[in-house]
C-alpha cells in the first residue's frame, strides 16, 4: 500500500483552511441534495452519480433512488433493469452497475456495512480514490482527500503547481486537511464548492475569493494557466446503422452485453457502416446474417449524433419489416409492444426516437 508524508500544516495551511471554512458555512450550497448527509451509503450513491454528472442534474436521481433502494441491502437484491432504469437519462451506465454489484459486495464480504478505510472503499467496484476519499471524509470523518475536477483546479491555483501531479495535489490536499482536523468531510466539500462558484474555469471571482490573498497564482499571475490543459486529441466518429423491425404490432430490442459499452441497457439491430456500402444494403445483410432475419428495410426515420467519452457516434435509423426468420442471437432479445417501452431501459439518446417514431405516447 502506498504511503503518504504526514501532513505538516503550516500557518499558511491553517488560515487558508480557516478561511475557507468560514466561507463555506456562510454560503454553503443548501440545494445539494445530500449535504448534510452522513449515511455513507446515501453518500456512496451521491458520489457515484455526481462523477461526470453536474451535481444538480444528479441531485432529483439521488432522490428517486434512495426512494426506492434505501440502504444497501435493498440495492444489494435488486435486479439490474429496475437499477438501471432508474438510473436512465444520467448515463455512463457502468456507474449503476458497479454500483450494484458493489452493494453486493458491502453485503457480502462488510456484513452490510460500507466500509471506513479507504483501501478497503478501493476495492469496491467502481469506487476511485475520489470517491473513496469522499466516502471516508464525509462519512466517516476521517482526513482523507477527494479531490475532484474542482478541487483540483483551487489546489493547482492556490499553490501554483505547474504540473498538479496526482501527488502534489494529494499533499497539498492533505496540508489542508491536517489544518482542520475537526472537519476533513467539510474541507474538501469547501474546495470543491469554491472551485465550482467562484474558481471557475474561465473567469474566476478572484476578487471574492475568500483565499485570494493566500493564492500563488494570484500573485504571480498565472491563474489563467492553472491547472495546465491536457490536449485532447478530437474523438473518432463511428458511423453505424439501425433497424426498427416491426412484426405485427411489435419491435425487436436486444438486450446489449452486460459488461460493455452502455451495458444491460437495451437497443435496436444495428451495424457499423463503412464507405463501401449503403445503410439500407448493409442494414439487409446484417439482419440477415448477424440475426438471422429475413427483413424489407424502408426509409431512414432519424439520423442521431452522441458523443461517448472515447468517441462520437454518428446512427441512422430505419424503419424495417420482418418477413421471415427467428432471432438467432446469443443476446436475450424480446419483441416488445405499444407500451412495454417504459418497462426497459434504453440509452439516454434512443428515448426520443422511441417516444416520438417507435411506440408514440
Ligand atoms: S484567488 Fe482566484 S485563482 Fe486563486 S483560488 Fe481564489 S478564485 Fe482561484
Amino acid at each position: 500500500m502506498a504511503s503518504f508524508p504526514k501532513p505538516r500544516p503550516d500557518p499558511g495551511d491553517s488560515a487558508v483552511a480557516a478561511s475557507l471554512l468560514e466561507w463555506f458555512d456562510a454560503r454553503r450550497r443548501d440545494d445539494v441534495a445530500w449535504r448534510g448527509e452522513r449515511d455513507p451509503y446515501a453518500i456512496l450513491v451521491a458520489e457515484v452519480m455526481a462523477q461526470q454528472t453536474r451535481v444538480e442534474t444528479a441531485a432529483p436521481y439521488h432522490r428517486r433512488f434512495m426512494d426506492r433502494f434505501p440502504d444497501v441491502r435493498t440495492l444489494a437484491e435488486a435486479e439490474e433493469d429496475e437499477v438501471l432504469g432508474l438510473w436512465e437519462g444520467l448515463g455512463y451506465y457502468a456507474r449503476a452497475r458497479n454500483l450494484r454489484r458493489a452493494a453486493r459486495r458491502v453485503v457480502s464480504e462488510y456484513g452490510g456495512r460500507i466500509p471506513r478505510a479507504v483501501s478497503e472503499l478501493r476495492t469496491l467496484p467502481g469506487v476511485g480514490p475520489y470517491t473513496a476519499g469522499a466516502v471516508a471524509s464525509v462519512a466517516y470523518g476521517l482526513p482523507e482527500p477527494a479531490v475532484d475536477g474542482n478541487a483540483r483546479r483551487v489546489l493547482s491555483r492556490l499553490g501554483d503547481l505547474e504540473t498538479a501531479s496526482p501527488s502534489e495535489l494529494d499533499r497539498a490536499a492533505r496540508n489542508l486537511l491536517g489544518a482542520a482536523p475537526d472537519r476533513p468531510g467539510d474541507v474538501n466539500q469547501a474546495l470543491m464548492d469554491l472551485g465550482s462558484a467562484v474558481c471557475t474555469p474561465r473567469g474566476p471571482r478572484c476578487g471574492a475569493c475568500p483565499l485570494s490573498n493566500r493564492c500563488q497564482a494570484l500573485r504571480r499571475g498565472t491563474v489563467g494557466q492553472r491547472p495546465a490543459r491536457k490536449r485532447r486529441a478530437r474523438s473518432p466518429e463511428r458511423v453505424e446503422a439501425a433497424a426498427v423491425v416491426r412484426r405485427g404490432g411489435r419491435v425487436l430490442v436486444l438486450r446489449r452485453p452486460s459488461d460493455g459499452l452502455l451495458g444491460g441497457l437495451w437497443d435496436f439491430p444495428s451495424v457499423r457502416l463503412s464507405s463501401t456500402t449503403t445503410t439500407a444494403a448493409a442494414l439487409t445483410s446484417a439482419l440477415l446474417e448477424r440475426y438471422g432475419l429475413d427483413c424489407r428495410v424502408g426509409e431512414e426515420i432519424r439520423v442521431l449524433s452522441h458523443t461517448f467519452s472515447h468517441f462520437r457516434l454518428r446512427l441512422a435509423v430505419h424503419g424495417a419489416r420482418w418477413r421471415s426468420g427467428e432471432v438467432a442471437q446469443r443476446r436475450p432479445h424480446r419483441w416488445v409492444g405499444a407500451g412495454e417501452f417504459g418497462d426497459l431501459a434504453f440509452p439516454a439518446y434512443l428515448r426520443r426516437l422511441i417516444d416520438e417514431d417507435v411506440s408514440p405516447r
